[in-house]
C-alpha cells in the first residue's frame, strides 16, 4: 500500500513550489507530497487517484486561483475524498470569505499567508489535521479481521468495540461473497459460530466478551493499584474533563469505561458548537484526544463496566464487571444517560439486525448506497442524517412532530435542507418493526393512515435516560432516576436523613460525602458537551476540598 497523499494545489508557481517544499520536508518520510497548479488539475489528480484507490490525506489550496477558487475545488473534492483534511491557503483580506468556507466547502482550517515561520504556523496545524485524519483512517492491511454477520447484534458490538478504541480492523460480512467462508474453512472454524476475530499473529478468538477483546488489543482491563486518590466512572466528557484535571494536579486517578472515551459524544458524528473547533470536531476524535491528555498527566484507564459501590467509613468501594473491587477516598461518577429504546412491536428483536440506538458512525459505510431511515428530531438525529448521507443513496427523517424547527439547533436544519439525499417525513410514527433474520419493513403511521415501506436499517435517536440502579440506595436519585447533588439534595429545606456531616454537601456532591456527580447523569444538568466537561472540571476541586479535610 502506497503512502497516503498531500496535496498542494496553487496558480502562483513560486508559492505552489514553496508549500511543497515545506510539507516534503516535515511530511515526506510517511506521505507523497503532489502538487496541481490550478483547482481543475487539483480535481483530475483526485479523480484518478480515487480510481487507484489511493488514499489522500490533506488538502492544502491557495483561494485566488483563475477558474476555480480554493473553496470551490475543496468543497467539490469533498465528493472524492469526503475524510481528507481541507485547508485553505488565504491572504488577510480574504479572511471573511475563509470563515464562510468553513460551512460551505466544510474546510478544517485556513491559513493566512505568508505561513513563515512553517514550525511555528504551518506544521503545528498541519499535524494536527494529520493525526485527526489518521485516527479514522483504515489502511487495507493484514491485521485484524472480523467476521460475523452484518444482521447480528454481536457482530454489531465487536465493531463498534473495535471502531470506537480506534483499533483498525477489516471486516468480512459472512453472507456478502466468497472470502469470509473461505476464511473460516482455512481455520476449521464453525461458520454457526460468530462472530470471528483473527489476529495477525494466527490466533483466534470466537465471540468473545468485550473484556477479552479488551485485553487482547492492548487496552487495559485491570487497575494497576489497589487504591486511588479519585476514580471516575465513565469516560464521557465529564469524566475525560475529571481525569484531566485530577491527573494534572497530582491525584492518582483511575477512570473505569467500558466502551471507549468519548461518551455518548463519541457516537456523534460532529459537533460543532463546542468552543475552539469552528468547523466541527468529532466526538470519538474528542475523545481520543482527552483520553491522549488524561494519559499524559498520568490518569488510568481501564476497561471495565462499574456495576456496584459500597462505602465503607472513608473509603469508597467501586465494584467491576470482572467481580474485582478498586478502591478510593473519592468516586466522580459520569456514566451520562443511555438511549432510550423504541418501544414496538418487532424492535427488540431486531436490536442490531437493522435497528441500531446511536450507532452512526460504525454502521454508515455498511449503508452504502441503500436508504437508512432514522427516529427523531433533535440535533443527535440531524447530526446522524447528514452523516450517513454521505454514504446512503436516501436518508428519511421520521420526525413525530410538524418539522424540525422546535426541536433541532438552526445550523443543523439549514443543512439538511441544503442536502438533496435527506427527505424529512413529519408527522409519521414508526408503529412496528417488520422482519425476521433482520429489519425488512416498517409500519408507519402517517397523516393519512397507516403503511408499510420496505426498510433495512433504522436508527433511533429518541432521547436517553440514565442507568443508575447498579448504585446503592444512599446515592439519591430523582424520579427519572438522574442523581441528585448539592442543594439539589434538599427536600423541603431539609437535607436528607442519609447526609450525617455537619456541613453542607459541595455543590456536585452527591448524598454520599466525597461521592461526586457530573454530567447528563446530574439531575438538572445542562444536555451538552462544554456543561459536562465544565462540570467534570469543578468537580476536582470539590475533590480538593474533601480530601483537604482528612
Ligand atoms: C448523537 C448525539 C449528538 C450530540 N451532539 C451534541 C452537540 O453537537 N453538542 C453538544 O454540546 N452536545 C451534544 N450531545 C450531547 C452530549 O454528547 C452529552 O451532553 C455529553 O456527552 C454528556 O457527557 P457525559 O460525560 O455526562 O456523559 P456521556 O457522554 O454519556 O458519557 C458517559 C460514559 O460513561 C460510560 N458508562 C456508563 N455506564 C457506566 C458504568 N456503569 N461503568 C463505567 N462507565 C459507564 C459510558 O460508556 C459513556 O462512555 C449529543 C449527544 C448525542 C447522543
Amino acid at each position: 500500500m502506497s503512502r497516503p497523499i498531500l496535496l498542494a494545489v496553487d496558480d502562483d508557481v513560486s508559492v505552489l513550489e514553496a508549500v511543497v517544499q515545506d510539507l516534503r520536508r516535515q511530511y515526506g518520510e510517511t506521505y507523497r507530497i503532489m502538487r496541481a497548479a490550478s483547482g481543475q488539475a487539483a480535481l483530475d489528480t483526485l479523480s484518478q487517484l480515487k480510481t487507484h484507490d489511493e488514499p489522500v490525506a490533506l488538502l492544502v489550496s491557495d483561494q485566488r486561483m483563475p477558474g476555480m477558487s480554493g473553496v470551490e475545488m475543496l468543497e467539490r473534492a469533498r465528493d472524492l475524498y469526503p475524510e481528507a483534511r481541507r485547508v485553505l491557503l488565504t491572504a488577510y483580506a480574504d479572511t471573511e470569505a475563509a470563515i464562510r468556507a468553513i460551512n460551505s466547502a466544510r474546510i478544517h482550517y485556513y491559513l493566512n499567508k505568508p505561513w513563515d515561520p512553517p514550525e511555528e504556523k504551518l506544521y503545528p496545524v498541519l499535524t494536527d489535521l494529520l493525526e485527526d485524519w489518521q485516527a479514522g483512517y483504515r489502511p487495507v492491511f493484514e491485521g485484524l479481521r472480523v467476521i460475523g454477520h452484518r444482521w447480528s447484534l454481536k457482530d454489531h458490538r465487536v465493531r463498534n468495540f473495535l471502531s470506537r478504541n480506534h483499533v483498525p480492523y477489516r471486516w468480512f460480512d459472512v453472507a456478502a461473497g466468497p472470502e469470509a467462508p473461505k476464511l473460516l474453512e482455512e481455520r476449521q472454524l464453525d461458520p454457526d459460530k460468530l462472530p470471528v476475530v483473527l489476529f495477525a499473529d494466527g490466533t483466534v478468538l470466537v465471540d468473545p466478551d468485550p473484556e477479552d477483546l479488551a485485553g487482547r488489543v492492548g487496552l487495559r482491563v485491570q487497575a494497576a493499584q489497589d487504591f486511588y486518590d479519585l476514580v471516575v466512572v465513565g469516560a464521557g466528557p465529564a469524566g475525560l474533563a475529571a481525569a484531566v484535571y485530577g491527573a494534572s494536579e497530582g491525584l492518582r486517578t483511575l477512570v473505569i469505561e467500558p466502551e471507549a472515551p468519548g461518551g455518548q459524544a463519541g457516537s456523534s458524528s460532529r459537533i460543532e458548537n463546542y468552543l475552539g473547533f469552528p468547523s466541527g470536531v468529532t466526538g470519538a476524535e474528542l475523545g481520543r484526544r482527552a483520553h491522549a491528555q488524561a494519559s499524559r498527566f498520568g490518569a488510568e484507564f481501564v476497561t471495565q463496566r462499574a456495576t456496584g459501590m459500597r462505602i465503607d467509613g472513608q473509603y469508597r468501594f467501586v465494584q467491576l464487571a470482572d467481580g474485582r473491587e478498586v478502591s478510593s477516598h473519592c468516586v466522580l461518577l459520569a456514566p451520562g444517560v443511555q438511549y432510550r429504546k423504541l418501544d414496538i412491536p418487532g424492535a427488540e428483536r431486531l436490536a442490531g439486525r437493522g435497528i441500531y440506538y446511536g450507532a452512526a458512525l460504525v454502521e454508515a459505510k455498511a449503508c452504502k448506497d441503500e436508504e437508512v431511515d432514522i427516529v427523531g428530531g433533535a440535533n443527535s438525529a440531524g447530526q446522524a442524517a447528514l452523516h450517513f448521507a454521505k454514504y446512503a443513496t436516501k436518508v428519511t427523517m421520521l420526525v413525530r412532530g410538524e418539522g424540525l424547527s422546535a426541536t433541532m439547533s438552526k445550523y443543523l436544519i439549514d443543512e439538511i435542507s441544503h442536502t438533496s439525499n435527506i427527505v424529512v417525513e413529519a408527522r409519521t410514527q414508526v408503529i412496528e418493526a417488520v422482519g425476521e433474520e433482520h429489519l425488512t419493513a416498517l409500519k408507519l403511521l402517517r397523516p393519512s393512515g397507516e403503511a408499510e415501506v420496505p426498510a433495512s436499517s433504522l436508527f433511533v435517536f429518541i432521547g436517553a435516560a440514565p442507568v443508575t440502579t447498579w448504585l446503592p440506595p444512599c446515592i439519591l436519585r430523582d424520579d427519572k432516576g438522574f442523581l441528585l447533588a448539592g442543594s439539589d439534595l434538599r427536600r423541603d429545606g431539609k437535607l436528607p436523613e442519609v447526609w450525617h456531616e455537619k456541613r453542607e454537601p459541595f455543590l456536585l456532591e452527591s448524598s454520599v460525602p466525597g461521592v461526586f456527580v457530573a454530567g447528563d447523569v446530574r439531575s438538572g444538568s445542562v444536555k451538552r458537551v462544554a456543561s459536562a466537561v465544565g462540570e467534570g472540571s469543578i468537580a476536582v476541586q470539590f475533590v480538593h476540598q474533601y480530601l483537604a479535610g482528612f
